[in-house]
């Protein structure tokens, strides 16, 4: 019973283990950077110039124009909303650290590729090449993380990880824009371009309309709101329309900023993209309707921990079965390999990636008597009757 007792107490979700410097709302439901403050600015300026356009011009349009317009701008605020919070508050496609054991094995590995390396001589960079549409693509070392990244991607110094098809780091949405939240970043610069346009040009609309009957001047008195959403749209929409134009122009090339910043396939490496089809349409498809990639982090599966001080008090039962209970943590948090394929990684890569997992795997279960690979469990589970002895413990 105590035995129970002590695995209810170390249970924990795995977001509150992850390394990185995220932060994580919801239990771990919610995922953004630590950094916020342009984000907090960011809600700030849409919400304070929607709530002004709300107030001052939407009724007066609404009863000399249409009604439509009103409903029209609050289906886009919502929308904009929407796909920004979706930005914010998801995982990029952030890539799990190796775990100690694996990062043992990969810099033994690396060692053992040096060995020959006269000494006084610098070892080779850290890199792989594969080969990708006939296109040689270098895979980086990440000292951080401990794993050759996969392609497209790249350590945020921000956040502290690597994520995959990374594009850059947002202050303005206060997280990583990468593999899975890239789409969801372009729908909100293209709707909050359109909504930025939309305010503008009725503010514009709504001046002109008051004026013939009262005055340029008065109108200006009666609704000191439209100034300031005049000002707020005009200096959002160059930054606004240019980013999202900078973004179709990366769509349809099939590249992200982190690659066009880097000239990755400008002619000076003389590497054509090998992720672009040359087709504008195919390109845009596959960015931007291209399948939903799963989180790889599994934020909220359940870690049980050691409780050391528990366990001596309960005797000679009670810490064999928290011996298992370390054994479970650490099947828990298994959560990768050093080498990640993605699915760019090209076929004839991933054979020689799983005889390395394999024997990651293999030096492992040297010391665990069960797989490493074993899937997460829940504590209920971590604690099934596997022992006679604990089945009459339970008793
Ligand atoms: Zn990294
Ligand atoms: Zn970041």
């Amino acid at each position: 019973m105590s035995a129970v007792m002590i695995s209810k107490k170390a249970a924990s979700r795995r977001w509150e283990k992850l390394p990185g410097k995220n932060t994580f709302c919801c239990d771990g439901r919610v995922m953004m950077a630590r950094q916020k403050g342009v984000f907090y600015l960011t809600l700030f300026l849409i919400v304070g110039t929607c709530a002004l356009f709300f107030a001052f011009e939407c009724p007066y349009l609404a009863l000399h124009l249409s009604p439509a317009i009103p409903v029209f701008a609050i289906l886009l605020f919502l929308f904009v909303m929407a796909m920004l919070l979706r930005t914010s508050f998801s995982d990029p496609g952030v890539l799990p650290r190796a775990l100690p054991e694996e990062a043992t094995f990969i810099e033994m590995e690396i060692e053992a590729a040096n060995a020959n390396v006269p000494a006084g001589q610098r070892p080779p960079p850290r890199i792989r090449n594969v080969q990708i549409n006939s296109q040689i693509v270098k895979l980086k070392y990440c000292y951080t993380c401990k794993i050759f990244r996969p392609p497209r991607a790249s350590h945020c110094s921000i956040c502290d990880n690597c994520v995959d098809r990374f594009d850059h780091h947002c202050p303005w949405v206060g997280n990583c824009v990468g593999k899975r939240n890239y789409r969801y970043f372009y729908l909100f610069t293209l709707s909050l371009s359109l909504l930025t346009i939309y305010i503008f040009a009725f503010d514009i609309v709504h001046v002109v309309l008051r004026s013939v009957d009262s005055g340029f001047v008065n109108t200006l008195k009666e609704t000191p709101g439209t100034v300031l959403e005049v000002l707020v749209c005009f200096f959002t929409l160059w930054s606004v329309v240019g980013l999202t134009g900078f973004h179709t122009y990366l769509i349809s090339l099939n590249q992200t900023t982190n690659e066009d910043i880097k000239g990755s396939w400008s002619g000076k490496n003389r590497v054509q993209n090998p992720y672009s089809h040359k087709n504008i349409i195919k390109n845009c498809c596959e960015v931007l309707c291209g399948p939903a990639y799963p989180s790889v982090l599994d934020r909220r599966g359940l870690m049980v921990e050691e409780l050391p001080t528990s366990a001596s008090l309960d005797g000679p039962t009670a810490s064999s079965s928290s011996s298992k209970n370390s054994i479970a943590a650490a099947q828990s948090t298994k959560t990768t390999a050093p080498l990640i394929p993605n699915e760019h990684t090209p076929e004839d890569v991933k054979p020689g990636i799983a005889a390395s997992l394999e024997k990651s795997h293999t030096s492992e279960e040297e010391r665990m008597p069960t797989p490493l690979n074993t899937p997460c469990k829940s504590p209920t589970q971590d604690r099934g009757p596997s022992s006679p002895k604990e089945k009459v413990q339970k008793l």
